[in-house]
């Protein structure tokens, strides 16, 4: 599941990197840390392991919308930061596609986007189209939870 959220807050605009599977969770913690990450995991016994970190949160929710309202609440999360300005898969900042790969996309598609995106790392294109509508929906709902007094996630990548 924290796959589906990594795709969330990547779609919300924030840079956000999963540890790759089968990687030691001392390396993972290192590697927030170095980078000056926000830890997010479901894993209790991880959690208590390293209670005194403040970076590290550690996820009461079970299901994806719940989690999503729960990231706004405890981390300040805003589901609206910079939509759609990042990878799904890998995190890259995306940049203007060029015009003429408008021809890549499905006819009906072409007609309907305003915009086209793609990433520079993996190549994938994106495009306003009725998935990204459903997952601005999805966001927009996410972010009417509360959020607790005096959590304001900081801007960690100015553009
Ligand atoms: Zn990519």
């Amino acid at each position: 599941m924290l796959k589906g959220l990594a795709r969330w807050l990547r779609a919300a605009g924030y840079d956000t990197v999963l540890g790759p599977d089968g990687t030691a969770d001392n390396d993972l913690i290192a590697r927030a840390r170095r980078e000056n990450r926000i830890f997010i995991t479901r894993d209790r016994h991880l959690a208590d392991e390293h209670k005194a970190s403040e970076d590290l949160v550690l996820l009461d929710c079970n299901e994806e919308a719940a989690c999503l309202q729960e990231l706004r609440t405890r981390l300040g999360v805003d589901w609206l930061h910079r939509p759609f300005t990042r990878c799904l898969r890998c995190n890259t900042p995306l940049v203007e596609a060029d015009p003429n790969r408008w021809q890549e996309l499905p006819v009906q598609s072409r007609e309907l986007a305003t915009r086209l995106l793609y990433c520079p790392s993996c190549d994938q294109l994106f495009w306003d189209g009725g998935h990204v509508a459903r997952m601005r929906a999805q966001l927009e709902k996410a972010n009417t939870a509360p959020v607790a007094v005096d959590k304001h996630l900081h801007d960690e990548d100015p553009q």
